[in-house]
């Protein structure tokens, strides 16, 4: 909070206002410190001295080397002896960066949709025409439909995967797992990717290995490091786990003997959608671009952590880091 009194000096300057402003208690005591420093918040000053009426307005300022965007709102105030300005400042720039995410999201969100959308259409469509009486052009096409419907369906359980994270209380508690088993489990689950592509798995996870967390998270997390460690592995590659206990963390490394990921995508792959250059063109294999995405925003709500070492043409290891319970 500020206040500035009628002979347009400062009487008030809060912790917050100076913290926000990144500016001390302006040493001199006049608005004309902050006419040189926020030029914009100085005027709505005036403008509230001059139309005896209250303002608001939207402060994009540069502070400490970071964009930040306030909202500052006055108050003019008089009695018969005094008239005062007071100004209330409120950091908006977290909440106008998760609504510039949510529209990227929905922007996204629908252009994905649209690309398998159109194809089934645009096949169908040709399937009612004459195209459809020949018998190899009509299963050609429904194998098409078939995939895009795949992919429409596995778009849609990621996004709500994502969303599910975000807006749903977790109704799970936690339990003991024994890490070593869920890997297994979750390679079983993939195995139509596994053999496709004849990948080896190497569990180098002590068979005892015990950890507790939430499952179903936890299984997530797995799954979607197992599927991408297969999908961008080589032909006859190998996946090998590995596992760790701190006493203050545990761990789990996936590493894969796959294509890696260039340096300067590597900060990239955890960004919603975002698919690699090489993924992008499809010659490797399918995905939507949520996977590490959801096992991102599901280490955040676990207080865990996940780091990438990769080279290009030997491979990638993800490491995840949970604090001990
Ligand atoms: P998807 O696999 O559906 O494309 P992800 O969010 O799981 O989406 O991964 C994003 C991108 O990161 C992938 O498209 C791929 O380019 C890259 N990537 C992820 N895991 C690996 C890996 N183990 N090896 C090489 N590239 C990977």
């Amino acid at each position: 909070m500020i206040n500035v009194n009628h002979h347009h000096e400062i009487n008030v300057f809060n912790e917050t206002a100076s913290r926000m402003l990144h500016m001390t208690t302006p040493i001199l005591q006049v608005a004309e410190h902050l006419l040189i420093q926020q030029f914009t918040l100085s005027e709505l000053i005036s403008q509230t001295f001059n139309q005896k009426n209250g303002q608001r307005t939207i402060l994009n300022l540069a502070i400490d080397g970071e964009n930040k965007q306030y909202e500052a709102t006055t108050f003019f105030q008089t009695d018969d002896e005094h008239t005062e300005v007071m100004v209330i400042l409120y950091d908006l720039t977290t909440v106008l960066k998760v609504e510039r995410m949510q529209a990227d999201f929905l922007a996204n969100a629908s252009h994905e949709f649209k690309t398998p959308l159109t194809a089934i259409t645009g096949f169908a469509e040709t399937l009612q025409g004459s195209a459809g009486e020949d018998q190899s052009i009509r299963e050609q096409f429904l194998q098409i439909i078939s995939d895009e419907t795949k992919k429409l369906t596995l778009l849609v359980n990621d996004v709500l995967s994502l969303s599910k994270i975000k807006h749903e209380p977790d109704r799970n508690t936690e339990e003991r797992i024994n890490l070593y088993m869920l890997v297994q489990e979750q390679w079983q689950s993939i195995q139509h990717l596994v053999i496709k592509n004849d990948i080896k798995l190497v569990n180098d996870i002590p068979d005892n290995f015990e950890v507790v967390t939430f499952k179903n998270d936890l299984t997530i997390i797995v799954k979607n490091l197992l599927a991408n460690a297969v999908k961008y592995n080589r032909e006859n590659g190998q996946v090998r786990l590995s596992a760790q206990k701190t006493a203050d963390h545990w761990s789990f490394s996936v590493r894969d003997t796959g294509i890696g990921i260039p340096t300067n995508q590597q900060a990239r792959v955890f960004e919603r959608f975002y698919r690699g250059d090489e993924s992008r063109q499809k010659t490797i294999a399918d995905g939507t671009g949520l996977g590490l995405a959801i096992v991102n925003e599901l280490l955040a709500k676990h207080q865990g952590n996940i780091k990438l070492n990769s080279q290009v043409g030997v491979g990638t290891t993800f490491t995840v880091i949970f604090p001990n319970k």
